[in-house]
């Protein structure tokens, strides 16, 4: 039977998550102890685990249809693939960073200085746009140690709590851009595998539509109800139940998850009470 292949992080910060999506997708996997590939049981699909470096050539040369990885690898890699969907982990940013008792002026700073950086591709064509010439220093690891031992003036890396850079005694002053994981896949699918991607994104869709929004039930006298439907916008429109209490209604509606604790306040004034949120674990439009 026709398999799609997908390639995942074999060891690293993506790994974890990958594998946890798959999992969400209602495909089970069967070798747990991640050798170098593995078969979904319930699902045409299957695994192999890779650098995260190797798989945008991996994906563009068809040795794997599909893969998940960081944008950054993406973009510096710099291969023929489709960036197909964005999955809302691994959230990070690329920043400039400097010794912190250096003064930062702004971006022509670092007109002639020498950055270290793994991603020297982003950061060179971050500067041509900006039209400021630098010296990239291309190092694959430990970035954040480059100017302390003296081999550049600044260096451009991944952040996300910035605790790594502040213990090197650097501060961050530039984010160059913002990166997550994603989806990509080779250019030139086969058409069956093509419906296999197409069901795969069907379930990460309904997963990730599912963690964007919260179920809410909740007790209301009847006669705030037309208020409290303005501010509940639901999925069609909410439905309204009566409760066995005289003059009073039980409301369910869906909610975005970023701004639940808004609607709940806007609620809690207009009357509602025995509010409940629910989280969803698939929902599909
Ligand atoms: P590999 O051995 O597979 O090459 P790696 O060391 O290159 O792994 P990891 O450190 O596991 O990679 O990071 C993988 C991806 O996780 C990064 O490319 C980036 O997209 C994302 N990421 C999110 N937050 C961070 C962070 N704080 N530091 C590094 N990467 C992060
Ligand atoms: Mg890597």
């Amino acid at each position: 039977m026709n398999t799609l292949k997908i390639a995942v992080q074999k060891s690293g910060r993506l790994s974890e998550k990958s594998l946890q999506l798959l999992e969400e997708c209602g495909i089970k996997i069967s070798n747990g102890e991640r050798k170098l590939k593995a078969v979904a049981q319930n699902f045409p699909i299957e695994i192999l685990f890779l650098r995260d470096d190797d798989i945008p050539q991996y994906v563009e040369q068809g040795v794997a249809d599909i893969g998940v990885l960081g944008e950054n690898e993406v973009w510096e890699k710099d291969k023929q693939v489709n960036i197909i969907e964005q999955l809302g982990f691994a959230g990070c940013r690329m920043s400039l960073a400097i010794p912190k008792d250096e003064i930062y002026t702004d971006l022509n700073y670092f007109q002639g200085k020498r950055i270290a950086t793994s991603y020297p591709k982003i950061l060179n064509n971050f500067f041509a746009k900006n039209n400021i010439s630098v010296l990239i220093e291309e190092i694959s690891g430990s970035v954040e140690i480059a100017t302390s031992i003296g081999l550049a003036d600044a260096v451009f890396d991944i952040v996300s709590t910035g605790s790594t850079l502040l213990m090197n005694g650097l501060k961050e002053v530039e984010t160059v851009t913002k990166s997550e994981a994603v989806l990509i896949s080779n250019k030139n699918l086969s058409q069956e595998n093509q419906v296999i991607l197409d069901k795969l994104l069907f379930r990460i869709k309904a997963v990730r539509e599912g963690k964007r929004n919260k179920y809410i039930l909740l007790n209301a006298p009847n006669s705030a109800i037309d208020e409290i439907c303005s501010v509940l916008p639901g999925m069609k429109s909410p439905t309204i139940l009566p409760l066995v209490e005289k003059d009073w209604s039980s409301l369910h509606s869906v909610i975005q998850e970023d701004d639940y604790w808004q609607i709940i306040e806007q609620l809690k004034n207009l009357g509602a009470e025995g509010i409940l949120i629910i989280p969803i674990e698939k929902m599909i439009r």
